[in-house]
């Protein structure tokens, strides 16, 4: 059975060493109290929940599944999440980030987000359940998809009748709902996008609508059950233990949220916040799957190293000791920790541009936390992608083996990739919208940082390995863009036939700055005596050498344009 141990210590480095959280939370009228002790305290707490409440409930969650009782539309999850889940109520962890007012802790987002990494390597599954609610009573879901659209919900049918009640009755069939249908909770709120009988086509005719499972009375008791079913449950690939639901709504009692039409933005409030949550699933795997992957290189012995016996007596060598072996494993290390520090610093945006009583401060949080968040979903996701693989090939066959546990961690991460969004409309987001269609303000925003480190630390000789690829990688990023925004000009598809590409070459620019940023404490520590800083400096020297380059055949691909893309006809194919 795989194991997890918190990464504590890598998580205080970030927030304490390199961002200092504490001296920017404080700023906050919301966190002026706030102290390093009690987010480490709440961390190490939250980290045994996670390890020991909610891991050993993965791999057995995943072999037994969910089950749907036909008659009732009731759905059971795997032994031993709904008691999990009481625990985490009784905890008070639903709402570690929450409003003091409304019930909560009051911590900042930054806690949540690291706590939520924790629960994410120990279960994805899980985690899902209560990832989109923060009542802990009650559940909630986000109901989107129908069978025929997904991506282009301007297409999607079910439809909202206004009753004279002014409450609204919903028809329709919504598919692939997570947590759509469970026994954790005693209710479910689903949130269901839905068209008024006079709505305009298209995404301005969708409005968004409450519909709970069941209604509550006036004293806040559960009343009739409501017209809102699960009729299926899918079959997939992986977080077999959560249960992605077919949702029937049979003239189900809805409550409009907000404006008519205006569905579709209000869902961006969630969907922009569920984005970096999938970010941090994939964040949590990655982790995860590298720990265990470390345990095994050191332990299997297999072959001599190429330059001879590393440990003579015994008749092999650890496997670690094999270069590619080496470089699976400091792969998966060196998008953790980048991807932690990403995380982490895009979080304390949130918390400032929710907390903040400077207006010009929340509006630059804003546009930050918009600029990165398709980054955070779309690299952090492929790249676990490519981590949970190679530490499951340093298992050898042995990783192709369910009884491991590696061969979850790769199925559980392909979903990230398609889920909130596929990573290729999180490009066009980033390079369409954001980018472009922004004129490139919240892109210089990002630059101005960057620069500003670039122009700091230009007399730190020791941090030059750092600096200069830095900055030279900031030079092409500025011009393939405006290469790109030109040719967009003439064809509008170069944006679709580049931004795959140009994503992950600004998650890399991203990382490069975080790296940069965690080299430097490390140099300035690396005498102390404590290996932590020998080997972030080692990951980060590794990443500069042998993720970053990378970006090189990037550049050459975007810049290779629409027409490799389109010249084959369509007959063809
Ligand atoms: C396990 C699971 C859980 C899910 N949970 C939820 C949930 O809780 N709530 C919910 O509402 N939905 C949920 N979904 C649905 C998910 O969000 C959609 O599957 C996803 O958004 C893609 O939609 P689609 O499957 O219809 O694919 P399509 O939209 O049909 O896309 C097919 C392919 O075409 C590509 N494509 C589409 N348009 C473009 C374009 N303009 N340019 C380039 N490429 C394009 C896509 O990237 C994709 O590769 C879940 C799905 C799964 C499998």
């Amino acid at each position: 059975m795989p194991t997890y141990t918190p990464p504590l210590r890598d998580m205080q480095f970030v927030m304490h060493e390199v961002l200092n959280v504490v001296d920017e939370l404080k700023m906050l009228p919301a966190h002026a109290d706030i102290d390093a002790d009690t987010i480490n305290a709440v961390l190490e707490e939250g980290g045994k929940f996670a390890a020991e409440v909610i891991a050993p409930l993965n791999q057995s969650g995943d072999a037994e599944g969910c089950t749907l009782d036909k008659a009732t539309h009731e759905v059971k999850a795997p032994k031993g999440f709904k008691e999990a889940y009481a625990k985490y109520v009784e905890g008070g962890w639903p709402a570690l980030s929450c409003d003091t007012a409304y019930g909560g802790q009051g911590l900042p987002h930054v806690v949540n987000q690291s706590f939520y990494e924790m629960l994410n390597s120990s279960n994805q599954a899980w985690t899902m359940y209560p990832g989109l609610s923060h009542s802990g009573q009650w559940t909630g879901t986000m109901c989107l998809t129908e069978p025929h659209c997904g991506t282009d919900l301007g297409l999607l049918r079910s439809k909202a009748e206004p009753q004279a009640d002014g409450t609204y009755k919903i028809t329709g069939q919504k598919i692939f709902i997570s947590a759509g249908e469970h026994d954790l909770a005693e209710n479910i709120v689903h949130l269901v996008l839905a068209r008024l009988p006079d709505a305009p086509q298209g995404s301005k005719g969708i409005s968004l609508f409450v519909v709970p499972k069941f209604l509550p009375n006036a004293d806040g008791s559960l009343g009739a059950r409501n017209g809102v079913f699960c009729a299926a449950l899918e079959h997939k690939m992986g977080i077999h233990a959560n249960a992605t639901a077919q949702i029937v709504l049979e003239g189900a009692v809805g409550t409009l949220v907000g404006e008519p039409n205006k569905g579709l933005q209000a869902m961006f409030v969630m969907m922009n916040a569920a984005r970096l949550g999938v970010g941090m699933q994939s964040l949590g795997l990655t982790e995860v799957a590298y720990q265990n992957a470390v345990a095994y290189a050191k332990d299997r012995i297999q072959m001599r190293a190429l330059s001879g016996p590393k440990n003579p007596d015994k008749p092999a060598d650890a496997i670690i000791v094999h270069p590619d072996v080496r470089k699976m494993l400091l792969t998966a290390r060196a998008y953790a920790e980048g991807g932690r520090a990403l995380a982490m610093w895009t979080t304390l945006q949130l918390d400032k541009e929710l907390g903040s009583d400077d207006e010009d401060e929340r509006k630059e949080c804003a546009d930050l936390v918009a600029l990165v968040t398709p980054i955070v979903k779309a690299f952090f996701t492929d790249n676990a992608w490519i981590a949970t693989s190679h530490c499951m090939q340093v298992f050898g066959g042995h990783g192709y083996i369910r009884e491991w546990g590696m061969e979850q961690f790769v199925r559980d991460a392909r979903i990230n990739m398609i889920y909130e969004g596929t990573n290729t409309i999180q490009s066009l987001d980033l390079l369409g919208r954001k980018v472009l269609g922004d004129n490139g303000k919240k892109l210089k925003k990002f630059a101005a940082i960057v620069t500003a480190f670039i122009e700091d630390e230009g007399t730190n000789e020791a941090l030059q390995e750092f600096v200069n690829p830095l900055a030279d990688l900031g030079d092409k990023l500025t011009k393939l863009t405006t290469e790109i925004g030109m040719k967009a000009m003439g064809n509008a598809d170069e944006v679709g036939a580049a931004a795959v590409d140009y994503l992950r070459v600004c998650g890399h620019l991203v990382f490069a700055y975080f790296w940069a940023r965690m080299a430097k404490v490390a140099l300035a520590k690396k005498d102390s005596g404590d290996p932590f800083y020998t080997a972030k400096l080692a990951t980060a020297r590794f990443y500069y050498a042998k993720l970053l380059p990378e970006t090189a055949s990037l550049i050459r691909s975007c810049r290779a344009g629409l027409a490799p893309l389109m010249a084959m006809d369509e007959a063809l194919f």
